[in-house]
C-alpha cells in the first residue's frame, strides 16, 4: 500500500492550489484526478478577476491562458437597463490555466496522476483508504486528505459530508468577438435564479445560461436570436454549479472539503475559481498544520480550516441573503430596479448623480418597501465584484 501523507483528488484549481501550498512546504502531495489531461475537458465561462492573479502571484502577461483584458461589466436588466460596473477581470484559457497551476504543483514537489479515478474511500481514525478504479489495484492511504472533486461531491457525500445544492449551467463558444464588455442579462421569467452571459473573448465570445429553468438550449439559443448573435458555434459547454453558497461541514477529523465540493462559488455570479484556489490554499495550509501537530504529538483541530475562511467576505451571510432576495424577484422589479440605475456606472456615482437615483428610488415606492433587500442586493453585489470570479 502507497501512503502519501496529504492526498488531493481532483486536478482543478481548487486542488492543485492545495497541491501547491502543501509541496511548498516541503510535504509531497499525491493528486488524483480521473482525465487524461488536467483542465479538460472545460467547464467553464473562463472569466476570471485579477484579484485572482494577484493572490496567487499569477503573471497576466506573457503566459499562455490570458487572452483578453476587461474593465467594464454590464448588468442588463429587463426592459434592457444597464448598470454599467468597474470590473477588472481577464477572459482565460482554462484548460491552459489549470495546466499551469499543476506545472506550478509539480515544481513544487508534488506528484499528479492524471487517468485515475477514484471509487471508494473509506475512514479511519488515523486516516484514509483510497481505492482506485480499475485495473490498477494499488490502494493507498493518506493521512490527510483534501476533497476537491467537483461539484458533484460524489466521494464527499458517501462520507457523510452534504453536497452542495446545484444550478446548471450551458454554452456556447462562438466565433466572432460579440460586444465589449461582460454582459451579465438578468430576467426573472427566462432565466430565473440566474442569467444569460457575453464574454468576448479573442476572435471569439463565450455565450451562456445558468439558471434552474428547463430546456435551457431553448432558452439560450432565444438569447443568441435576441441579441442577434450569429457566429459559428465552435464549442458547447455544460455543467453543474454550486449555488448557495459554503456546505454546512467544510472538515471532520483529517479530511477537509476545497472548491466547488465544499460549495466554494459566489452565490451571485456563480464564480468559483478565485474561492476554489482561496479555500485550497487554506485546505493545503490546514493540512501541513495537522502533519506537523502529528509529528509534534500536539493537539490540532481541522476546525481551524473554517477559522481561516471565516475571515473573507464571501463566506459572509449576506451573499446567500443577497441571492435568496435577489433571484426571489419579479421582472418587475428588475425593471424598476434597472430604471433606478440605467446607464450609470455604479463605481462613478456622483453626488449629483447620488441624488438623483435617490430621487428615482423614492418614485418607485415598491422599491422602497424592501429597504433590506435593497441593503442586501447593494452589498451583495460588492462582494461579488470582488469574489464572482
Ligand atoms: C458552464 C460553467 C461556466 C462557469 N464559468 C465560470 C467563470 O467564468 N468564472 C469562474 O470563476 N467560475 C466559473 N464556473 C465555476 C468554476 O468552473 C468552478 O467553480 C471551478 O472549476 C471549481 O474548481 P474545483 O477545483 O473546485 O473543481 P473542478 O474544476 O470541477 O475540478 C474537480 C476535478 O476533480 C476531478 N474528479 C472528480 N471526481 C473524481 C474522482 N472520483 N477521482 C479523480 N478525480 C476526480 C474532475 O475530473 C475535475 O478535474 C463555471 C462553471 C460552469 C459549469
Amino acid at each position: 500500500m502507497e501512503e502519501p501523507k496529504i492526498a488531493i483528488v481532483g486536478g482543478g484549481p481548487a486542488g492543485l492550489q492545495a497541491a501547491i501550498t502543501v509541496a511548498k512546504q516541503g510535504f509531497q502531495p499525491v493528486v488524483f484526478e480521473e482525465h487524461q489531461r488536467i483542465g479538460s475537458p472545460i467547464q467553464c465561462g473562463e472569466g476570471m478577476s485579477l484579484k485572482a492573479f494577484h493572490d496567487f502571484s499569477i503573471p497576466t502577461t506573457n503566459n499562455e491562458f490570458c487572452v483578453r483584458e476587461h474593465k467594464q461589466c454590464q448588468l442588463v436588466f429587463p426592459s434592457n437597463k444597464i448598470l454599467y460596473g468597474d470590473i477588472h477581470a481577464f477572459m482565460i484559457k482554462r484548460d491552459s490555466f489549470d495546466q499551469y497551476l499543476a506545472n506550478k504543483a509539480i515544481e513544487a514537489g508534488a506528484e499528479i496522476k492524471t487517468n485515475t479515478k477514484i471509487l471508494e474511500i473509506r475512514r479511519k481514525p488515523e486516516g484514509s483508504i483510497i481505492k482506485l478504479k480499475g485495473q490498477d489495484k494499488t490502494t493507498y492511504f493518506s493521512h490527510f486528505l483534501i476533497l476537491a472533486e467537483g461539484a458533484r461531491a460524489k466521494l464527499a457525500q458517501n462520507l457523510s459530508f452534504s453536497s452542495p445544492q446545484l444550478i446548471k449551467a450551458f454554452e456556447y463558444r462562438i466565433e466572432g468577438e460579440w460586444g465589449e464588455d461582460l454582459e451579465f442579462h438578468f430576467d426573472a421569467q427566462d432565466y430565473p435564479s440566474g442569467y444569460c452571459w457575453i464574454f468576448p473573448r479573442d476572435n471569439e465570445t463565450n455565450v451562456g445560461i445558468v439558471t434552474t429553468a428547463k430546456q435551457m438550449k431553448t432558452r439560450l439559443d432565444s438569447f443568441l436570436k435576441k441579441k442577434k448573435i450569429k457566429g459559428k458555434i465552435v464549442k458547447k459547454i455544460g455543467g453543474a454549479i454550486p449555488m448557495k453558497g459554503p456546505v454546512s461541514k467544510l472538515a471532520s477529523n483529517n479530511i477537509v472539503l476545497a472548491g466547488d465540493t465544499a460549495g466554494m462559488v459566489n452565490p451571485i455570479f456563480y464564480g468559483g475559481i478565485r474561492i476554489g484556489m482561496t479555500s485550497g490554499k487554506f485546505a493545503g495550509k490546514v493540512g501541513v498544520e495537522y502533519l506537523t501537530s502529528l509529528e509534534e504529538g500536539t493537539e490540532y483541530s481541522t476546525q481551524q480550516y473554517s477559522q481561516y475562511l471565516s475571515q473573507l467576505q464571501f463566506m459572509q451571510d449576506v451573499n446567500l441573503k443577497c441571492h435568496n432576495f435577489f433571484y426571489s424577484r419579479s421582472n418587475s422589479f428588475l425593471t424598476k430596479l434597472g430604471k433606478t440605475f440605467d446607464k450609470k456606472s455604479i463605481n462613478q456615482i456622483t453626488g449629483w448623480e447620488k441624488a438623483k437615483i435617490f430621487g428615482n428610488l423614492l418614485k418607485n415606492p415598491s422599491l422602497l418597501k424592501y429597504p433590506r433587500g435593497l441593503l442586501r442586493i447593494y452589498l451583495g453585489f460588492k462582494i461579488a465584484r470582488d469574489w464572482g470570479f
